[in-house]
């Protein structure tokens, strides 16, 4: 099948029409893979601890233009990120972390992409064949794309609901 680049996050994608998300740029072809890589991730509750990070990772490496949209879902995600990442936040408290982070979003401003968006695309998590393999490629594409959003770092955490911060930190001192 031919193929074709998504101009935002770079990865080889088959060239095809089709629909795509209404803020979060892609080509037709990385959207319908990315759908692929979600619809098996629904089918097997061992993914449900990486799941979350495939749906950050996926929606900062397409963060579309400067609409209201756009701005808050880039921020809300990175901001999932930053918990994940940077604070160990537990998969079972993915929904409350974002509707907490949801709640500061009319303040987000418009974080301007960096030039790289990484070199791990959804692409590369499709082509893997097992499930270890999928949930490794998961992590490595997530924390690529917080390293490439870096320039932001302290603007994201500046967004980082206080609440989620402190039950991580206090869990981090338990553990
Ligand atoms: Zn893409």
């Amino acid at each position: 099948m031919k193929t074709c680049r998504c101009f935002s996050c770079g990865g080889e994608f088959p060239d095809i029409d089709g629909p795509v998300h209404p803020y979060m740029a892609s080509s037709p072809g990385c959207w319908s893979v990315y759908g692929e890589v979600l619809a098996r991730e629904y089918s097997d509750v061992s993914f449900f601890e990486i799941h979350r990070l495939s749906v950050d990772a996926y929606a900062v490496q397409h963060p579309g233009s400067t609409d209201r949209q756009s701005i808050q879902s880039v921020g809300v995600h990175l901001i999932r990120l930053c918990l994940f990442l940077e604070y160990g936040l537990a998969a079972e408290n993915a929904n409350n972390a974002m509707l907490a982070a949801g709640k500061y979003k009319h303040s987000f401003v418009w974080l301007e992409p960096p030039a790289s968006l990484g070199r791990i695309t959804v692409a590369d998590v499709a082509k893997t064949k097992t499930v270890e393999e999928h949930k490794a490629v998961v992590r490595a594409w997530a924390q690529s794309l917080w390293d490439a959003w870096s320039m932001h770092h302290d603007t994201i955490r500046s967004w980082l609901p206080a609440q989620q911060v402190a039950s991580a930190d206090s869990k981090k001192q338990r553990g």
